[in-house]
Order: C-alpha cells, then sequence, then structure tokens
C-alpha cells in the first residue's frame, strides 16, 4: 500500500501548483500542462511510470500506465443535476466535462441500474495472512488475494475507512433508486477479503453498470490529495480490458471532479499530474473487470492534514456524497 519515499517524482509532477489554490482556479495551469504534451499525446506514446514500494491490492511495486491522452482530459467538475449549484461552478463551464453514460438524462436512467461497490481490503485481513497471501490468477499475472492495507498513524485502518464510505455511499445510492451491491461487508459477513479476483467478479456478475473501488493511500507524508485509478488496455488470460477503457474513463472523470467538488479536496499532488487521475494495468480488480470500474484513492492516512480529513465523519460522508454524485452523473440521472 505504500509507496517508497526514494521514488522519484512522477516526470510530469504537478508540484508547481500549490495546494492551497482552489481546484478550480487550478484549471489555467493544467490546461497549460496538458497542452504542452498534446503533440505527444497525438503520436500515441506511452508514458510508463513504475514507482517503488507497494501497490493497491499487493505488495509489488505499483505500475503506474499513464496514457498522455489521459493528462490531456481535466476531471469533470460539472455538477449532476442532484448536486449542490450553490457550490458548484456554472454549468458548462467545466473544461473537461465529459458526457456520462449513454442513458438519457433524469431519474429514469437511473431505474433498473446496478452500482458495486468494492471496499478495499477488509479489517480481518491481518489476521489471516496466510489465506491472503495466496496467490490468485488476474489475467496478466498471478498476485496476492488480497492485502491488508494502510492505517493512519493513529491506527485508523484503511479498510474500516473504505467500509465506512461504502455504506455511506450505499445509502446515497439507494436513495437515488439506483441498486446496489457491496462486495462485502467485512467482518459481518466474511472474516477475511474477498480475493481481488473475486471482487472483479462479483462486480462482473452483477453486471453492474458502474463499479467503484473505494481506497485510501498510505505514501509519505506531505504528499496529499485524492486520485482516481482508471484501467490500462490489457489483455491476458481472463483479462480484457478494451471494452471498459472509455466508460471507466468517463465515470472516473466524473467522479474525480464532484470528489473535488464535495470534499474541497484536491487532485494528488505526488502523481498523476494534477489531474487527480491514474491509469495503472497492474490491479486484478481493474483487470478482471468486464463493467465499467474504477478505484478511487479518497487521501493519504500517512499525511496528518489527509488523515485528519479521512478520520472525519463528516467529512467522509462528503467524500461518499462525490462519489455518489460522480456515478449519478455518469449514469446520466
Ligand atoms: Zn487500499
Amino acid at each position: 500500500m505504500r509507496y517508497d519515499e526514494s521514488s522519484p517524482p512522477p516526470p510530469e509532477s504537478a508540484s508547481s501548483i500549490s495546494p492551497d489554490r482552489p481546484w478550480y482556479a487550478r484549471r489555467s495551469t493544467l490546461v497549460v500542462a496538458a497542452a504542452a504534451i498534446a503533440p505527444a499525446c497525438l503520436a500515441g506514446w506511452v508514458l510508463t511510470e513504475v514507482l517503488g514500494g507497494g501497490a493497491n491490492d499487493d505488495s509489488r511495486p505499483p505500475r503506474i500506465v499513464m496514457p498522455l491522452s489521459a493528462s490531456a482530459k481535466l476531471p469533470s467538475a460539472a455538477p449532476t443535476p442532484a448536486a449542490d449549484p450553490a457550490a458548484s461552478p456554472a454549468p458548462g463551464t467545466a473544461p473537461g466535462a465529459t458526457p456520462g453514460g449513454t442513458a438519457p438524462a433524469g431519474a429514469n436512467a437511473l431505474a433498473g441500474r446496478t452500482v458495486v461497490i468494492d471496499p478495499g481490503h477488509n479489517t480481518g485481513n491481518f489476521k489471516h495472512t496466510t489465506e491472503i497471501n495466496r496467490q490468485v490468477d488476474i489475467g496478466t499475472n498471478r498476485k496476492e488475494c488480497d492485502t491488508t492495507g494502510t492505517t493512519t498513524n493513529s491506527g485508523y485502518m484503511e479498510a474500516e475507512f473504505s467500509m465506512d464510505v461504502s455504506r455511506r455511499l450505499r445509502t446515497v445510492l439507494e436513495a437515488k433508486g439506483l441498486k446496489v451491491v457491496l462486495t462485502h461487508e467485512a467482518g459481518k459477513d466474511r472474516p477475511f477479503g474477498p480475493c481481488i479476483d473475486e471482487r472483479a467478479r462479483i462486480g462482473n456478475e452483477a453486471a453492474a453498470d458502474a463499479v467503484v473501488s473505494v481506497h485510501a493511500d498510505g505514501v509519505s507524508a506531505g504528499s496529499r490529495g485524492f486520485h482516481v485509478i482508471l484501467p490500462a488496455k490489457v489483455k491476458g488470460g481472463g483479462a480484457d480490458t478494451a471494452k471498459i477503457i472509455e466508460p471507466s474513463r468517463q465515470l472516473g472523470e466524473r467522479i474525480a471532479g464532484n470528489f473535488a467538488r464535495t470534499t474541497g479536496s484536491a487532485p494528488a499532488n505526488y502523481l498523476g499530474s494534477g489531474t487527480g487521475l491514474v491509469v495503472r494495468d497492474d490491479l486484478g480488480g481493474l483487470n478482471l473487470s468486464t463493467r465499467p470500474k474504477v478505484f478511487i484513492e479518497c487521501g493519504n492516512m500517512r499525511d496528518a492534514k489527509d488523515a485528519a480529513q479521512l478520520s472525519s465523519p463528516e467529512w467522509r460522508q462528503k467524500a461518499a456524497q462525490g462519489i455518489a454524485d460522480g456515478i449519478v452523473g455518469f449514469l446520466g440521472g
């Protein structure tokens, strides 16, 4: 779960962007950055960035594959119809706005739709290290069944955080009329896991219209902010993400924009070029998904300021609302 502190900074680091500036105020800077890399994007280049340290669902180095076109698209902050307009920029002004989903707009677009929420890790995983270290097939590779996740310095577990946000998210989405499936209920239904391949399978078998895996990161202090992880294009064994690349990107952009708006958090300052979006090809939960799916790392549990937010029930409600607004917008509701 932890990126190695000795890792080189991302080559397209957005460290020049002040973390104190409002998220919306950054757009002009980001647009300039995006324009600067556009030629490389057109050439179809792909930058592969490998950071030392752990990953979300195993202990190997996270492999971040960032098609440069990803950086050229900014997260949409356009509010959904359900969003609070007073807290949002004027509709239609978001340069990165993208249409969400293919369904017609309105409440009817949500009827009969299913969302699968995957609370990252499990509070019981640390008691079942043998079971969660078992290798499972993720199509392109083999990885550990699951991991324990990280904690804040005061011991608040990522698995507790992810479950709490997931339950809040379920409540918001069900109030919208959506069918919601959680991949697990931690200690209530199972002592550990599920394994990452099963997490993906639950979304697939539910024929989910959107799947979101909820996490928080565990990197060095000073690294702050959220990021949404999008599936890379992979093919191998049971993994073939070609059909979910674009809808997952739309889902991720919607969530990133709305999450920033409801929480006031900035996109991560340590990866993703300040876009709040990262593409990875090493996560079994994404590689094995056949449904539009993203991960969200809501903040850095090892940074005191982020940890204070992540530990706040009020902030977690805002986080859940932002994710929910992103999902609803993606579904056209
Ligand atoms: Zn995690």
